[in-house]
């Protein structure tokens, strides 16, 4: 810090002009000048259903800006704290950078080789031991369709059982049956232009203001016209 600013600050003068100035941007017109990245990635935010359009602005090769994509249907160039923060997790010091496996108690950092060497043995000692339905697989839903084949493979051919469930039984296994006993029919009914149709929304146990603050902000545009 120069004298200058020391003397400023201590006169409570210092108003950060460096730290806060903006410069021009060729897509959102102004950035903030210490992040101003040298290009933009456009890209979905993954953190929850809602689907925000965003950009990710990046700088020297690395992530350092998160906004959201003005001309997307979605959220208009708005998101909720979690996107806005998205490129941060990147680099979070607390993000687990490689795989760690308990031994004696305790997580302990391993290469990929030795840890899929070790994955590899314990499932075939506990097959040898119990059979091969004694290995499941519970898969998430957020792979990609090949993902998906891919895994289905290994669990079949690989690890030769059919033990194998996915995210789309586990979490969407009470909302399917209440679409099936409401509408007749298990694909979700709803969409973003139903906000501006309907006459009446009832939020039954939901604060979307809280949890999805992006879809607030649709309704919120309906209560204005
Ligand atoms: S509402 Fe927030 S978390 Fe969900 S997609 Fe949009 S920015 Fe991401």
């Amino acid at each position: 810090m120069t004298i200058t600013n020391k003397i400023k600050q201590f006169l409570g003068t210092d108003i950060k002009v460096d730290k806060y100035a903006l410069v021009d941007d060729p897509i959102f017109g102004k950035v903030a000048k210490e992040n101003a990245p040298d290009k933009w990635v456009r890209s979905t935010c993954g953190y929850c259903g809602v689907g925000c359009g965003m950009y990710i602005g990046v700088k020297a090769g690395k992530a350092v800006y998160s906004k959201g994509d003005p001309l997307h249907s979605v959220n208009f160039g708005t998101l909720c704290p979690k996107g806005l923060s998205e490129h941060k997790m990147v680099y979070a010091d607390s993000r687990v950078r490689n795989p760690l496996v308990r031994e004696n108690g305790k997580l302990v950092a391993k290469t990929w080789e030795e840890t899929f060497e070790h994955t590899s043995k314990e499932f075939k000692r506990i097959q040898a031991q119990h059979g091969k339905g004694a290995v499941a697989v519970l898969s998430t839903g957020q792979l990609l369709t090949e993902e998906f084949y891919a895994l289905g493979k290994f669990v079949q051919l690989g690890l030769e059982t059919n033990n194998y469930d996915g995210n789309t039984t586990l979490c969407m296994a009470s909302a399917v049956m209440g679409y099936k006993q409401s509408f007749g029919s298990d694909g979700p009914t709803g969409c973003y232009e139903d906000f501006e149709k309907a006459d009446v929304i009832m939020l039954i146990g939901a604060n979307i203001a809280d949890n999805h603050p992006i879809l607030k902000l649709h309704i919120a545009k309906i209560q204005k016209s």
